[in-house]
């Protein structure tokens, strides 16, 4: 390993000299208290910055040994030492000469929690940060005496004031630490007791804006409140006894008036599948972990789904047992994604009126008089949750405000008014015993099974003119893959770019390893999500990262399925039950 002195010299040596001889940083270098690894140099000022990871011993780091007992702590642990760093490197660095000289930049988590690759802490205590620096430069030329300051001063400065347990504190460590935990063993509980989700008592739900994910703060912000009939406990392993709402598996409704909540409770409850930070208001709000947000997503392409379980024939008798089409309708992309989520995994779906296409959610007695059943291809969701849950186990929470249609066919339904919910079951059976609907139910049989779809691998390429994969993500979301660009901004569960950009590699690895045309879908999810689990993020690319997190099968499904070229073949079936 080289020395300190032995980096300083260099490039002392390179100051003036063409920005290439940056490359002679390539290496590790050992400084007081930790390595530091220049894994790759940028060709130019302008280029995106250089790659560089720290390594800190377990002495240097010091994190004591109750924040790294479990892998659950470890990630809360990591997770709040990437944001230190960032909030470090915004502070330390300045401007070192022209285009992004100067610059230290990490991926930096938001409010969930899960595995990610900027920083990792290992078990026994080492950490690892990988970020970029913007390699100081005047005009094209090396100024190698501003690259000393930047790497001897700037990143030890921040290093150290993040990267140190001492500086970090303690107390904040832990935690950390323990509220992971403790969202883990709480999610745990839902599957052995029935539960598709727990909301705790006290709970911030609402968030800052709708475009910022931090907690509303203040006194405008009404801390959610159990109601009677649907309240249960928890035991965890910190925090100890915990109040809340436990939402049954089944299906579930919530109402109320509009901007009383619902939609704010559904989207607690859709990103209660990732845990949160502390702090975040919805440490304690858990889902089930293949709970998957459905809705309406017009123009987007579908390849070869089986919907005909909601979609009957299509005018010009287009057959849905297997549905492609390059611009989907409301109702039939929302008909694709529930297809899409089960083939994927999921046990739970969450729907919400706001984004749901009226005429798959509903068709009352009116309109089934008026425009007969066999002009109408749909059979809307309102007929079939019941076969979903009974048939399939599937639950369903939606949020419908707008048509009572659904009293009939609910568990359990939640009211939500000025921010608070209320068990309104039983009164919702009355009033549906009261006021029967009139509808006739458009179809009594259970959800038969689904076509299997093989993806075909050479639909699914990753190549360019210029390189033979290219991947990129975008925060929006979306995902460059080869020479297509993968919308994504309707998969509300893809949380960060660095997730997006996991599962543009995810893609990249199942094409490469396990589509050959015969697996399917959800055996290729399957063995993709194996070798994470195996081998970590860091089996998505050879070369150490630091802008990977975890995603679930879901979401590498749901860039999968809209994948523009992509195309399948499908066969008989996959049975109830799966
Ligand atoms: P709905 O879906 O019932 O129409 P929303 O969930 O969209 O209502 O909420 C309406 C508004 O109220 C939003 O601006 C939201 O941020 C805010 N809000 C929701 N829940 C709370 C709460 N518990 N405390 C304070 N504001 C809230
Ligand atoms: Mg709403």
């Amino acid at each position: 390993m080289n020395t300190v002195d032995a980096l300083v010299d260099f490039l002392n040596r390179i100051d003036g000299q063409g920005y290439k001889a940056y490359k002679g940083l390539l290496g590790t270098w050992a400084f007081p208290d930790f390595a530091l690894h220049v894994d790759h140099v940028q060709g130019d000022p302008f280029a995106r910055p250089s790659r560089l990871r720290v390594i800190l011993p377990p002495e240097a780091a010091a994190l004591e040994d109750d924040v790294l007992s479990s892998p659950s702590r470890r990630l809360g642990v990591a997770s709040l030492l990437a944001k230190r760093f960032h909030e470090a490197a915004q502070k330390t660095m300045v401007r070192r000469g022209s285009g992004k000289s100067g610059l230290i930049e990490i991926e930096t988590p938001g409010q969930e929690v899960f595995a990610q690759t900027a920083v990792i802490v290992r078990d026994d205590g080492t950490v690892e940060a990988r970020f970029r620096i913007g390699l100081p430069a005047q005009g094209r030329r090396a100024r190698g005496h501003e690259a000393i300051a930047l790497l001897t001063t700037d990143v030890p400065a921040v290093v150290s004031e993040s990267l140190h347990a001492g500086s970090v504190g303690h107390q904040a460590i832990l935690r950390h630490a323990l509220t992971n935990e403790d969202a883990d063993a709480l999610r745990a509980e839902l599957g052995a007791r029935g539960w598709v989700a727990f909301v705790a008592d006290g709970a911030k739900l609402a968030r800052a804006s709708g475009v910022d994910d931090r907690p509303l703060l203040g006194e405008s912000a009404v801390p959610f409140s159990t109601p009677a009939g649907l309240t249960q406990e928890v035991e965890l392993p910190n925090a100890g006894t915990v109040r809340g709402m436990a939402i049954p598996r089944g299906v579930t409704l919530i109402v109320g008036g509009g901007y009383h909540g619902k939609s704010t409770l559904l989207r607690a409850i859709e990103r209660g599948v990732y845990n949160h930070c502390y702090g975040d208001g919805r440490e304690s709000v858990v889902t089930d972990s293949s709970a998957v947000k459905i809705r309406a997503e017009d123009g987007r392409s579908v390849a070869g789904v089986d919907i005909s379980a909601f979609i009957g024939t299509l005018p010009q008798g287009q057959d849905t047992h297997s549905f492609s089409t390059p611009n989907a309708s409301g109702s039939t992309s929302q008909a694709a994604g529930i297809v899409e989520a089960l083939e994927a995994g999921a046990t739970t779906l969450l729907i919400d009126e706001d984004t749901a296409a009226t005429n798959f959610m509903i068709r009352d007695r009116r309109m089934q008089a008026l425009v007969p059943k066999e002009a109408e291809p749909i059979t809307p969701l309102v007929d079939r949750v019941r076969s979903l849950w009974e048939t399939r186990r599937v639950s369903c929470v939606i949020v419908l405000g707008g048509s009572g249609d659904y009293l009939d066919v609910a568990d359990t339904v939640v009211a939500m008014r000025d921010f608070r919910p209320a068990d309104v079951t039983a009164e919702a059976q009355r009033v549906a015993s009261e006021l029967p609907t009139g509808r006739e139910t458009e179809t009594s049989g259970p959800i038969e099974a689904f076509r299997t779809r093989h993806p075909d691998p050479t639909s699914v390429d990753p190549s360019t003119a210029k390189r033979e994969a290219e991947v990129k993500a975008f925060s929006g979301p979306s995902l460059v893959f080869g020479d297509q660009t993968i919308a994504l901004s309707a998969v509300t569960q893809l949380v960060s770019r660095a997730q997006t950009l996991a599962v543009g590699r995810g893609l990249l690895l199942a094409r490469d390893r396990f589509m050959d045309g015969r697996r399917s879908v959800s055996e290729i999810l399957t063995l993709v999500m194996q070798v994470i689990e195996k081998e970590g993020l860091d089996a998505l690319d050879d070369r150490s990262v630091g802008d990977l997190a975890q995603f679930r099968p879901m979401e590498l499904a749901a860039a999968l399925n809209r994948l523009r070229t992509l195309e399948v073949c499908s066969t008989e079936s996959v049975g109830p039950g799966r």
